[in-house]
């Protein structure tokens, strides 16, 4: 992709100019067609490429991105319709072209793309409700005097003459920004380099301070003082080759390799601090914003209002706030989860990726991008640091060596003891064994805190006869029904559909049905007879409604003395829980036996991070694990803490099998409702690749269980040359998609797969 090819255009376009637009609605069989449309004489001075316009399209009006301007060869400029009418916010350039090739990356559609970076639609809410902020600022309990060997500590520099100025001018009950800035005679960097050093303090003016819903959530726990720490030795040795790297020319990778409370969130503020203090941007991704406050809220304390927040719980209105601070420069750290990659910071030189190996950094639509590759193509080509911290980083992350730093010690605390239980010996089918009924026992009544995983949600994950064997299932999907017993219904967890539950077995008609695969719902019950009232808590997404809930359940849990946290994946993220001394996997198998050849490496992940919920203060840490197959490499490794030995064996059976990071994958599904016009679909595409790949490069093709009545078939390209693979995959989906579509066969591809269901 041509990147120096898409340039903001600001020529004003002549009377009678083409612009061509690319709407922004999924209409598939559109395919990457450009339209074009008249621009009227009237609009032509602020239109642009880039520029958000609505135009007519077919019967009604569109929102559309103009992505050239002229006329494209096939046009007739008789038949044109006009562009009605151009919003005030525009697609910079670098976002632009960044759409293109993520679209050519994940052979997606560059509608798909030019949706992630076009700018919010809302209304911004009226001026008065939403109070200027930042208009006052403060010492932050500094002495001016002290404020060069402060400054020297924070950012490693010495105060500049304007700086002392600014310094000298505050009085100590502070004073308001803009007659601040008068007074000194200097620009708002000054105030913002000061800040970014920790030695003022940028606040609201206080009269009536309004909160949103955003601020609220990024409220600063009031452990984090403004001051930033003295980094500890493992700190100052990462920072200092992160530093490194960021000064270097050039694109730089690396991984940040530490448990949790190892200090990582300490060092982005450091190298945030840094891109500030160069007058650059900096974006903080975090898996998901509901589960993680405290980082908005440590960022926010480090930074003011220097930082934005992109998250799915902001009203439009906010969103667009937000948008616009960000593309204006005001607020150049943006934190928020996976699409926050496309924020608008005009100069980003940092991006940091936390929980780096979380599977929310995949989007699972079109355009079906990680996290990790936009990054890269957005920094490399001007240049910048990515930074991918873990403590449990993919293999993927993990292949690279040479850019791997490693942090070892925890804040407080030390590693938790792990015992496992087997369950094997334990007979009959209770759901907690009597080792783990004590350990939970013992810290109820020291009146600690219990985290219990359990990655299955519902009561019971299949229903069935035990007498035939009869297993119930949805009637749209090749799935086995789960039972939750707080609807008594039996529901699909693919599409939803719920079913009444018979009494007997509608097959044989000879027995009732059992439930077997115990869930969340089920353990809940089991805990809730165990412990006195109120002292239970559920975290999976059948009580999470919204991310508010979340925020309750956990706010909830924290402030209660004791309790048991009890729940999904969801409680094995980062969480920090001084009194949690227990956790205990309730079943560590859950995900051993899907068909996906990262199945070991997410159950050593899980195991290791939900451990990490355990002992994270001066208390000691348990963990107990139940599991069926104790011998299992990856469980016994996540246990025994061997990550290195882990990581190692894990990349040796992924060159021996070809997957990832040893090739590239791409992923190809064809579906119908008719399940033979799916098989033909998939033949037909395995024939034609088979003449460009080597055999073994093709994998399949493999029929998948029925989706929503839909007919499902797959077949894998694994290869050590992606860009090649990709451009053939390409030409073939460009010329069989619409053909397919025509006969009712959908394709999907997925680039670097992540998902196999
Ligand atoms: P991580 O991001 O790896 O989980 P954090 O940066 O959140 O680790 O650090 C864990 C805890 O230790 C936090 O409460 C943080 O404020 C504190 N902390 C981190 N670095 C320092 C330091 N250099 N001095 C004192 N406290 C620190
Ligand atoms: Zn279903």
């Amino acid at each position: 992709m041509a990147r120096a090819s898409v340039k903001n255009d600001v020529r004003p376009v002549p009377h009678g100019q083409v612009a061509q637009l690319v709407p922004l609605l999924r209409l598939r069989h559109l395919g990457d067609r450009v339209f074009d449309y008249l621009v009227p004489s009237e609009l032509a001075e602020r239109l642009s490429i880039g520029s958000v316009v609505s135009a007519p399209f077919g019967s009604r009006t569109a929102r559309a991105v103009v992505v050239g301007l002229g006329r494209s060869e096939n046009s007739d400029i008789g038949a044109l319709r006009a562009v009605e009418a151009i919003e005030d916010d525009i697609v910079p350039a670098e976002l632009l072209s960044l759409a293109h090739e993520v679209a050519e990356r994940y052979l997606s559609s560059l509608e798909s793309c030019l949706r992630l970076v076009a700018p919010p639609r809302g209304r911004e809410r009226p001026a008065g409700r939403a109070r200027p902020r930042n208009t006052w600022v403060v010492p932050a309990g500094t002495p001016a005097g002290d404020a060069a060997a402060a400054g020297a500590g924070a950012g490693g520099r010495r105060l500049t003459a304007k700086q002392s100025a600014v310094l000298d001018a505050i009085p100590p009950e502070g004073a308001a920004i803009a007659a601040l800035l008068r007074e000194v005679g200097v620009g708002s960097g000054v105030l913002r380099t000061l800040a970014v050093k920790g030695l003022v303090e940028l606040r609201p003016s206080s009269a009536g301070e309004t909160t949103t819903a955003g601020e609220r959530l990024g409220r600063s726990d009031d452990r984090e003082s403004l001051q930033p720490p003295r980094l500890w030795p493992e700190q100052e040795e990462a920072v200092a080759e992160l530093l490194k790297a960021y000064d270097a020319p050039g694109f730089a990778e690396r991984v940040l390799w530490g448990v949790t409370g190892s200090g990582k969130t300490e060092i982005y503020l450091r190298l945030v601090a840094r891109a500030l203090e160069d007058g650059t941007g900096a974006i903080l991704l975090v898996p998901e914003i509901a589960l993680t406050p405290q980082m908005i809220g440590r960022v926010r304390a480090r930074f003011g209002d220097l930082v934005g927040v992109l998250h799915s719980g902001l009203s439009p209105g906010e969103r667009l706030r937000e948008y616009r601070r960000i593309a204006e420069g005001k607020a150049p750290v943006v934190v928020g989860a996976r699409s926050a990659v496309f924020a608008p910071v005009p100069d980003v030189r940092l991006i940091v990726i936390d929980e780096s190996h979380d599977a929310s950094y995949k989007q699972e639509e079109e355009p079906r991008y990680h996290v990790r590759a936009v990054a890269e193509m957005r920094l490399r080509p001007k240049g910048g640091l990515l930074i991918e911290g873990s403590a449990t980083p993919s293999v993927e992350s993990m292949a690279q060596t040479e850019t791997r730093l490693r942090l070892t010690r925890r804040a407080r605390g030390s590693p938790p003891t792990c015992e496992v239980v087997d369950m094997r010996r334990q007979g009959g089918g209770a759901l907690l064994a009597p080792r783990t009924r004590e350990a939970l026992a013992e810290t109820l009544r020291r009146s600690e805190q219990a985290i219990v995983l359990l990655n299955r949600r519902g009561y019971a994950g299949y229903v069935h006869c035990e007498l035939c064997g009869h297993v119930m299932m949805c009637a749209s999907c090749d799935l086995s029904l789960t039972y939750h017993g707080g609807v008594r219904r039996l529901v699909c967890h693919h599409c939803g559909r719920t079913y009444p539950q018979p009494s007997i077995c509608p097959s044989c008609g000879a027995a009732p049905l059992v439930r077997g695969a115990p869930g969340t719902e089920r353990l809940d019950r089991e805990l809730r007879m165990m412990v006195p009232e109120g002292r239970v808590f559920r975290l999976d997404s059948d009580v999470l409604t919204s991310g508010t809930r979340a925020r309750a359940v956990l706010a909830a849990f924290a402030e209660t003395r004791p309790a048991i946290l009890v729940g999904t994946q969801m409680v094995a993220k980062g969480h920090d829980f001084a009194d949690v001394t227990l956790v205990v996997v309730a079943d560590a198998d859950t995900g051993l036996y899907v068909p996906d050849f990262r199945a070991a490496e997410r159950t050593f992940q899980l195991l290791t991070q939900v451990a990490g919920r355990a002992g994270r203060a001066e208390k000691l840490g348990r963990v107990v694990v139940q599991t069926w197959n104790p011998d299992v490499p990856c469980i016994r490794m996540a246990l025994e803490r061997e990550e290195t030995a882990f990581y190692q064996q894990e990349l040796e059976l992924r060159q021996r099998l070809g997957y990832p990071p040893c090739a590239d994958l791409i992923r190809i599904m064809t579906s119908s409702r008719e399940s033979a016009r799916a098989q033909m679909g998939i033949q037909f595409l395995l024939e034609r690749l088979s003449a460009h790949f080597r055999p073994g490069e093709i994998r399949g093709a493999v029929r998948l269980p029925v989706l929503r009545g839909r007919a499902r078939w797959h077949l894998l390209v694994a290869s050590d040359d992606g860009r090649r693979a990709r451009a053939l995959v390409g030409q073939a989906l460009a010329q069989l998609r619409e053909p397919y579509r025509r006969k009712g066969v959908a394709l999907l591809v997925d680039v670097d797969p992540q998902s196999f269901m």
